[in-house]
């Protein structure tokens, strides 16, 4: 089995410390690389060594890719792993990689090419024969011949950001009436935000779910998925609860889905791990393919405790050109898992809460997983993600796998900041989660905290 020496991971947080303690299980050493606000956390004191890669703010640190390959380069490590999010997506910086004699952690770039745009992607969709969302899989500059489109589908259509990501700059037009001021004001936020303003014009699915499908091939052309994850519970189009299987999704229209994703897998000629976004009605047992992620998500811990894999190490593997070490027999998903993503903000008004965490005690116990770089004493930095921690808990089924959540959440002590930990136990309790008819706008449509709550500081986060 052939293995990198010495990876440098370019991020940071927990899943900087997902990624070095992967590399430690395979005896392979790390380097570390932290902006200046970063110089106490936890992801540095792990690895072997650390670099520091300039201030705090990302562009000048985490996205300076200038500075991460001198790091690279001084401290001899033969691979890169870019984690997600910053640099993970960004085929240049996979390009200059393999331009110096480093590995890439992740896909070719002919793959990210492909998958970086809404528009190709959808191409490569149609072209492996998976379903797509009824709309158009070209992008558009121009309105009118966007809206030329969107009287085609029929209203109301959503438009969203070829380069988009993270459900930034998407609109909902309801009618052709208001299509015009809505597609020059997704066209100047898309254009600020990811400097491309191509928008896709696809119709608005509601009430649907999301799910998704994680992958993993080798460049000896075999594909497999290690099976679906439905993340419907979702704030403003950002996912906020993932879990696996899928509650009424019918086991055929999964197993269909499942199929599509490897067909495109195989299709395009994908290494290493991604994932294969869908929306799906569970009413008509419809699939529609939406976009697709050339490397690691932050939801990955839940195909792994539901499948017990190491989806990491396995990336780490093929990256070097092996072959896959998982076959599609052995993939079976047993009993049932949720993941929580803890971000550090006002479980009402969603504003970022960074701060000194004045006390922390992580949930444990039999199949609760808890992916941080949180300790007491760190100071939650604002310049980055508010995302702090991962609470993962796998159960018999879906309803004790709810219960353990609870209890692993009243557990969680995190002082000192505000988290969205109350956020969560009111969803799971919510009688649509717990029944299994909540959808990907179920989360925006309820009203889960009253006029007058309001969080402080002080008070604990545990019950
Ligand atoms: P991003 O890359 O910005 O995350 P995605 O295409 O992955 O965008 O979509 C994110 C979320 O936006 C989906 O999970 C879903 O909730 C919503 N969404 C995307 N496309 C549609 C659509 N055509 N109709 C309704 N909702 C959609």
């Amino acid at each position: 089995m052939k293995l990198p020496k010495k990876v440098l991971i370019a991020n940071r947080g927990e899943i900087a410390l997902r990624v070095i303690r992967a590399c430690h299980q395979l005896g392979i050493k790390t380097v570390a690389v932290h902006s200046k606000a970063d110089v106490d956390a936890l992801h540095v004191k792990l690895a072997t060594e650390s670099v520091c890669i300039g201030p705090a703010l990302a562009k000048e640190s985490y996205l300076n890719i200038a500075s991460i390959m001198s790091a690279a380069t001084a401290t001899g490590a033969d691979a890169i792993h870019p984690g997600y999010g910053f640099l993970s997506e960004n085929p240049a910086f996979a390009e200059i990689c393999s331009s110096c004699g480093i590995t890439f952690i992740g896909p070719t770039v002919r793959n990210m090419r492909m998958m970086g745009d809404k528009a190709r992607a959808r191409r490569a969709a149609d072209k492996a024969g998976v379903p797509t969302i009824p709309g158009d899989s070209q992008g558009y500059l121009n309105s009118e011949e966007a809206f030329a489109i969107a009287k085609n589908v029929g209203f109301p259509i959503l438009l969203k950001a070829c380069a988009g990501g993270g459900g930034r700059g998407m609109k909902v037009v309801e009618n052709a009436e208001s299509f015009s001021g809505l597609f020059s004001t997704a066209q100047r936020e898309v254009e600020a935000a990811f400097g491309d303003g191509h928008l896709l014009v696809e119709k608005y699915l509601p009430k649907v779910r999301h799910i998704e499908v994680q992958i993993a091939g080798d460049i000896a052309g075999n594909v497999i998925h290690l099976g679906i994850r439905d993340c419907s519970i979702q704030r403003r189009h950002q996912k906020l609860i993932e879990e696996a299987p899928s509650i009424g999704l019918d086991p055929a229209l999964q197993r269909q889905i499942e199929n599509a994703a490897v067909e495109l897998g195989k299709s395009a000629g994908y290494t290493n791990v991604g994932t294969v976004e869908f929306l799906a009605d569970v009413v008509s047992n419809k699939f529609y393919f939406i976009e697709m992620n050339t490397r690691l998500q932050v939801e990955h811990p839940v195909t792994e405790m539901v499948t017990d894999t190491d989806i990491v190490k396995e990336q780490i593997r093929l990256a070097m050109g092996n072959d896959l070490t998982i076959s599609q027999d052995s993939v079976v998903m047993k009993g049932h898992v949720i993941e929580a993503r803890i971000n550090a903000e006002d479980p009402k008004t969603l504003i970022p809460s960074p701060g000194l965490i004045t006390a922390y005690h992580a949930p444990g116990g039999h199949g609760v997983r808890v992916d941080s770089a949180l300790y007491s004493g760190y100071t939650v930095q604002p310049y980055y993600d508010s995302l702090i921690a991962k609470l993962v808990v796998r159960g018999e089924d879906r309803n004790s796998c709810i219960e353990k959540l609870l209890v692993a959440l009243d557990e969680f002590i995190i002082e000192g900041i505000k988290t969205n930990i109350e956020l969560h136990r009111r969803i799971l309790r919510h009688p649509d989660f717990v029944t299994g008819r909540h959808h990907t706008k179920f989360l925006d449509s309820i009203q889960l905290f009253s006029e007058k709550e309001t969080w402080g500081s002080d008070v604990r986060t545990h019950a």
